[in-house]
């Protein structure tokens, strides 16, 4: 199947810095914010390339996404595949992830970053989980967002991917492309959040994370972004295109 922490210090810490990080690669040279025509053409463009986007994580059940997503932040996605192959394979459950321990959790993510806290993170939600929540994943943002190593990105992710509500994880990818296309203009993570959901046709929100996250991967790059082959550069405002 296919488809963005209680230790408080790496919640914090990820939070502060990935804030900071991130309104770094807001664009120097913004054109005007698009209409909501523009933006719905924009959106139908990237579906016509991709017209059933979904995560690259691979997870199997709403438990596994969720620990996916917490493995993913300052990680690839093809990293935290790597390393979950193996651990998914004897841990999908919190029960069972739980009963495996830190140390042996740290062994199966050592690969990507911060794998020390995550793997902290990762048993303390277990933990919580089971106690709180009889062993499920709760469809509730609150309860979701007071798991350990969860925030908002991750809550909307899996609210989004495991219980098909719409809404619209903003991580590095989906902040950059939203400023430079003229989506919307914040200098934070919520600030582009807010606008994406009222600029957003409703029929494009489900994938809408997907779509802009892919685009900015493999597209609408950090350093130099491909415009000559973008298939939404006649409705990007970015005053800045790489020229062909
Ligand atoms: S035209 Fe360039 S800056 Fe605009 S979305 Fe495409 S790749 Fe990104």
């Amino acid at each position: 199947m296919r488809c963005q922490r209680g230790v408080m210090p790496a919640k914090a810490t990820a939070k502060r810095g990935g804030v900071k990080a991130l309104a770094k690669s807001a664009p120097p040279k913004p054109g005007r914010k698009l209409t909501r025509a523009e933006a719905a053409e924009l959106y139908a463009a990237l579906a016509q390339d991709r017209p059933d986007p979904r995560t690259e994580l691979d997870y199997v059940n709403p438990f596994t996404l969720l620990v996916a997503v917490v493995l993913s932040a300052q990680a690839t996605d093809k990293g935290v595949n790597r390393a979950t192959k193996a651990l998914f394979h004897i841990a999908r459950t919190p029960q069972q992830m739980a009963a495996l321990g830190e140390a042996e959790v740290a062994e199966h993510i050592k690969t990507i970053g911060l794998w020390r806290n995550k793997a902290k993170n990762v048993i303390a939600l277990s933990e919580a989980l089971i106690e709180q929540h009889g062993g499920k994943v709760p469809h509730d943002r609150a309860a979701l967002e007071a798991l350990p190593g969860v925030g908002r990105k991750t809550a909307n992710v899996v609210l989004s991917e495991a219980f098909g509500e719409a809404t619209l994880a903003v991580d590095t990818h989906v902040f950059r492309v939203a400023n430079r296309t003229g989506l919307a203009r914040g200098t934070t993570p919520d600030a582009v959040e807010a606008q994406l959901m009222k600029i957003t046709p409703e029929e494009y929100l489900r994938g809408a994370h997907h779509w802009l996250i892919l685009h900015g991967r493999y597209v609408c790059l950090a350093r130099r972004p491909d415009c000559p082959r973008c298939a939404v550069k006649h409705i990007c405002t970015f005053r800045a295109k790489t020229p062909a």
